[in-house]
C-alpha cells in the first residue's frame, strides 16, 4: 500500500487542492495533507487555522499534519513513499520540476507523484484569491463557502 504525502502551505485551501486529494485518494492507500510550517509567504492564517480549515473540508480518512523539516525526510521517518503535488499549468512545471530532482537527490526512495486537477481548476491560487477577497471580489468558484466565510472574518479583523 503506497501512502502518499501531499505537502503544501494551504493558506487557504481552494477545491483546486480538494479537487487533487480526490483524485489522489483512488490512486493511493493513503493521502496525508501536510501543511509547512516554515513556508516564508506572509501567510493570513497559522498553521493551526489552515490544519483546521482542511480537516473540515476533508473527508475523515485523509489525516492532515503540520511539519516543519526537509518533506523527504519528514516521508522518511513517518513511511510515505510519494510526494503529491499538482501540476496546473507549465508555469508551475519549471519550479515542481527543481524540487522533485532536488528531493529524488536527497532521498532517492521517494518519488514525486504529479497529479492536475480539473481545468476549472488549473488557474486557482491561494495567492490570487486572497487579494481578490481583500478587495471585496467573489471566489465563491474557487473555494467553500466555509473558507470563503474565515477568510472575510480574518480579513475584516486585520482591517
Ligand atoms: P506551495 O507553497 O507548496 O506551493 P500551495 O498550497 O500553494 O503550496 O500548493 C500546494 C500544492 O498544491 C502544489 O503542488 C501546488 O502546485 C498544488 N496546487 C495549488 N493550487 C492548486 C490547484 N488549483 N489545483 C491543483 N493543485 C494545486
Amino acid at each position: 500500500m503506497v501512502r502518499a504525502l501531499y505537502p503544501g502551505s494551504f493558506d487557504p485551501v481552494t477545491r483546486g487542492h480538494l479537487d487533487l486529494v480526490h483524485r489522489a485518494r483512488a490512486l493511493f492507500g493513503s493521502v496525508t495533507v501536510a501543511v509547512a510550517r516554515n513556508s516564508g509567504k506572509n501567510p493570513i492564517f497559522t498553521v493551526e487555522e489552515r490544519i483546521e480549515l482542511l480537516q473540515q473540508e476533508l473527508p475523515d480518512d485523509v489525516a492532515v499534519v503540520g511539519f516543519s523539516e526537509l518533506v523527504v525526510e519528514f516521508c522518511k521517518r513517518e513511511g510515505f513513499g510519494v510526494v503529491l503535488r499538482g501540476l496546473r499549468n507549465v508555469g508551475d512545471f519549471e519550479f515542481e520540476y527543481q524540487m522533485a530532482l532536488t528531493n529524488r537527490h536527497l532521498r532517492p526512495e521517494i518519488e514525486t507523484v504529479f497529479v492536475m486537477p480539473s481545468h476549472a481548476y488549473s488557474y486557482v491560487s491561494s495567492s490570487l484569491i486572497k487579494d481578490v477577497v481583500r478587495y471585496g471580489g467573489d471566489v465563491s468558484s474557487f473555494v467553500t463557502p466555509r473558507v470563503e466565510a474565515a477568510m472575510r472574518a480574518k480579513l475584516a479583523r486585520q482591517g
